[in-house]
């Protein structure tokens, strides 16, 4: 049997980033990893300006700058009206760049610098619950891991939460197809990342380095595009349409195509007892917000304060203000996701654009 104070449920950059800064603070904890999750597609994620100052305070800033693929500059965007607009952080403050990271290799250099320790399982886990809240999890029905405080960081898998019967409310069905592609370095476009809206939905497609692109497309499965895009072959014809993105495949290549959710969606509770969720598990983004890994990190950081107050301080309110803080972000979020999404009107009779204009009615501040 292993008792600790914090248990982490899942090694993403919210548990890892939560690992790192609890080891800082001298609070013991495990993290619980589930072997064969399999390797994390490159989605390239961006960082934009705003993140960077939080790194900076939190001491992870260089580590993330090493272990990302780039810089980035600024970006183009197709979206709303028939011109392309040019997006550069010249003039953000203090940081005039975002960053392209490469997940993977932060993973890594997370786990060194936090010095987890992890404990892995195969196939089950299940909690042991009583009314003063969660007492121990037991891994592949052998490994029992005690705790006084649990933490749900899987990500939309939401794995610790599903233990209990916490149900996640969808606010909107957005779903996404990703592939890695050659890189083609557009003539019109300074910036190396370039979102489009067309019809059927909206694409991203960025540099990930000197030789390769990642192309998102975000689409509902109403839509006639989806039936086509687990198959690259069927893209070109999807994309007919669009402005710069056609511009951007590539012939006579087989790219595997990676297709997941990608909606806002959030459980009906945070926080309980002695357990809370963070990172994507609380609340998961959209991905046009391009803040979901600022949202882990962020939730991480907060987390670890309400941790400290709840186990040292014994402050019983500490999770409660954690879950309102989650709230009022969330809210913030959804209504600056609805705006975005109500100011592409140029289809509003496709069922994609008609979902997302329905969602910020009822959604309403
Ligand atoms: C196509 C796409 C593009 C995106 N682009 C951007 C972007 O440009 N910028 C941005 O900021 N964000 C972007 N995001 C969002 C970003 O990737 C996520 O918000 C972020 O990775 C969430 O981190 P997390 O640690 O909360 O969850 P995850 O990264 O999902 O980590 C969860 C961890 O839990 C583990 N796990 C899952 N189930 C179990 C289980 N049962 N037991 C134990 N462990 C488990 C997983 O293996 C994983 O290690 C994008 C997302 C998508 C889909």
């Amino acid at each position: 049997m292993i008792h600790t104070e914090v248990v982490i449920f899942g090694k993403g950059i919210a548990g890892l980033i939560l690992s790192f800064l609890l080891s800082r603070n001298n609070i013991k904890h495990v993290i619980i990893d589930r072997s064969g999750e399999g390797k994390t597609f490159g989605y390239g994620e961006t960082l934009p300006p705003s993140a960077l100052p939080l790194l900076q305070r939190l001491g992870l800033l260089q580590l993330f700058e090493e272990n990302s693929y780039r810089k980035t500059f600024g970006y183009h965007s197709y979206w709303g009206s028939d011109q392309v607009t040019n997006i550069n952080f010249y003039h953000h403050h203090p940081f005039k760049n975002g960053l392209k990271i490469n997940k993977q290799k932060i993973l890594s250099a997370l786990e060194k610098a936090a010095q987890s320790k992890i404990i892995s399982y195969c196939k089950s886990a299940t909690t042991s619950y009583k009314s003063t809240g969660i007492q121990s999890i037991l891994l592949d029905g052998k490994t029992e891991v005690q705790g006084n405080l649990f933490v749900d960081a899987t990500g939309r898998k939401r794995a610790l939460l599903k233990m209990f019967n916490i149900d996640s409310i969808a606010f909107d069905p957005l779903i996404s197809f990703s592939c890695h592609l050659p890189k083609l370095k557009h003539s019109k476009l300074v910036h190396e990342v370039y979102v489009e809206s067309f019809e059927q939905g909206w694409g991203i497609v960025s540099a990930l380095n000197k030789i390769e692109n990642v192309f998102s497309i975000f689409t509902i499965k109403r839509s006639q595009a989806h039936k086509g895009l687990g198959k690259y072959e069927n893209w070109k014809s999807i994309l007919s349409d669009t402005k710069y993105s056609k511009d951007f495949l590539v012939d006579k290549i087989h790219p595997k195509i990676i297709g997941g959710n990608s909606n806002s969606s959030k459980p009906q509770k945070v926080t309980g007892e002695n357990w809370l969720a963070l990172g994507d598990a609380a609340m998961a983004f959209d991905p046009l917000s391009s803040h979901g890994i600022t949202n882990a990190i962020y939730t991480a950081m907060i987390a670890t304060d309400s941790i400290k107050q709840k186990l040292i301080d014994n402050d019983s309110n500490a999770l409660t203000i954690y879950e309102d803080t989650i709230n009022q972000i969330f809210d913030q979020y959804l209504s600056s996701k609805n705006q975005l999404y109500v100011s592409e009107r140029r289809w509003n009779d496709s069922p994609f654009w008609k979902v997302f204009m329905l969602e910020s009615l009822l959604h309403e501040p």
